[in-house]
């Protein structure tokens, strides 16, 4: 099979044994050799199509690898896979202003991305902490989230048009850039947030949308969770459909992210709950007065408890590092569990609070921290244990996971199955639901050799 991939690919292609040892599965594991046959780079779609091609009639299994970034195992591999990374398949196509598209490759870094649609004066919406290594193709397999879902939406909503290749290296190409299609099936839908087990992503057109001018921020301190519940309706009433962000950081994690000097506290310690706000606007000097009136209105009113707003680009930059600079608090944990878990807005706080608590009663955990895009309904916890048992994690997911099944959320907002949830699927969805999945996979990849184990 190898000789087969070198002869049809090129041997330049297609990495062995001292090659593969120097590469990882996961960018926070750098430092463990990757293990695999071979680690397959193909630079265009028609690579793909006949790596997988040859992949399927050997049965296979393959392993999809983008930026490494995700937190749930996806990209983790056995020494008899071989792993096909879409990082040579790192072109912009094309840049259509007036349709406001851009058409990648899948192995575009997210940050690249934001680059080229700001020097044309658009802005692609979707922005996490790890943009400056994520490739587009994980994040449209995770359908990832992060910090102005509230007003973008998540990746599925920001996503026109998908080329993607099935198992047996078909290739389907929807790569429209139209808004509105109902000519049937949506299928660029399947391979959005299926965590590359339905296929691989190798194209995609992406929706941007009219750069923003202005760029409002403010830290707010709050006790009470229902007034941060009112402020939030509060804030989204008076600044006119520009609130783009609306983050939560408990006390505990707020200290933890604001230690290094870069990081210094806006607000002082004395609040249970941080909120970080955002608009972008079109007018700096109008949005400003007009957050900055909200605010004054809000603590006149007694529903916040305090409020600084940043007054400069330096001050922008130093508010988001906080909140996105999560490896802070990864980095101080002796051993860290992450979890990514939604619900309904009204009962997040008794929810945190109650599992909080839970986890560090129990031994073994030193910490818990909790933060989250709280106007999505979702939530991070961050679990800082003594050990890396298997025990310890089972036990807490066990905490973590099943008070949510009554309360209609979700085990996962936005980073996805992998490994790492699947015994915790059937808690977000219904056993037809899992049941209907696992035959579409059946359908799309028979011989199941796609990300084999991730997911189901
Ligand atoms: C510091 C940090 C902050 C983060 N913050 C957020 C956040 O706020 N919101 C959020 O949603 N996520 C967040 N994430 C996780 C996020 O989901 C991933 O970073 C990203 O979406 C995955 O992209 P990637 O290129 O790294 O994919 P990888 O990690 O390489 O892969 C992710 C999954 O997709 C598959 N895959 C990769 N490329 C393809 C492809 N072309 N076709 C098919 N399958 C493919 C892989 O097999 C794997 O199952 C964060 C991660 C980190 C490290």
């Amino acid at each position: 099979m190898l000789n087969e991939l070198r002869s049809q690919l090129g041997p330049e292609k297609v990495l062995t044994d001292q090659d593969v040892q120097e590469r990882y599965s996961h960018i926070w594991t750098m430092d463990q050799p990757l293990q695999a046959k071979a680690v397959i780079l193909p630079q265009n779609t028609n690579d793909v199509s006949i790596a997988l091609k040859i992949c399927h009639a050997h049965q296979q299994p393959v392993v999809v690898h983008g930026g490494l970034t995700n937190l749930v195992g996806g990209t983790k591999t056995q020494g008899h896979e071989v792993v096909i990374s879409l990082e040579k398949m790192n072109q912009i196509e094309e840049i259509d202003p007036q349709s406001r598209t851009m058409t990648v490759q899948s192995g575009v870094i997210l940050e690249n991305i934001h680059q080229a649609a700001e020097e044309v004066d658009l802005l692609f919406p979707l922005s996490f902490g790890a943009k400056g290594s994520a490739q587009i193709g994980g994040v449209i397999s995770a359908n990832a989230g992060g910090l102005r879902v509230f007003k973008y939406g998540v990746t599925r909503q920001l996503i026109l048009g998908i080329e993607a290749v099935l198992a047996d290296g078909t290739v389907i190409n929807s790569l429209k850039k139209i808004i509105k299609d109902n000519s049937a099936y949506d299928l660029k839908q399947l391979f959005i947030g299926s965590e590359g087990t339905l296929g691989i992503v190798t194209r995609a057109v992406l929706k941007l949308v009219e750069a923003p001018k202005s760029r409002t921020s403010a830290y707010i301190g709050l006790n009470d969770y229902n007034k941060v519940i009112s402020f939030l309706k509060y804030l989204d009433k008076g600044s006119a459909g520009t609130l783009s962000a609306f983050e939560i950081i408990w006390n505990k994690t707020y200290h933890k992210m604001t230690t290094a000097a870069e990081t210094s506290p806006p607000l002082p310690y004395d609040y249970q709950y941080y909120v970080l706000v955002e608009t972008l606007g079109q007018d700096q000097e109008k949005d400003q007065a007009r957050l900055l009136n909200l605010l004054e209105s809000a603590l006149e009113n007694e529903l916040i408890l305090d409020a600084v707003p940043a007054q400069s680009e330096s001050d922008l930059a130093w508010f988001w590092k906080i909140r996105e600079d999560v490896r802070v608090i990864s980095a101080s944990c002796t051993f860290d569990q992450h979890f990514d878990v939604s619900l309904p807005i009204p009962l997040i706080g008794s929810y945190a609070a109650k599992t909080a608590a839970a986890l560090e009663s129990m031994e073994g955990v030193n910490h818990c921290y909790t933060f989250g895009h709280m106007a999505d309904g979702n939530i991070h916890f961050v679990v800082d244990k003594t050990n890396d048992s298997h025990e310890l994690r089972i036990a807490i997911n066990q905490v973590v996971y099943p008070p949510l099944q009554k309360m209609g959320g979700s085990v996962s907002a936005e980073h996805g199955i992998g490994e790492h949830k699947k015994a915790y699927l059937k808690l977000s969805r219904t056993e037809a639901e899992i049941d209907l999945m696992r035959r579409m996979k059946e359908m799309m990849d028979p011989k199941g050799i796609l990300n084999v184990g991730k997911v189901f």
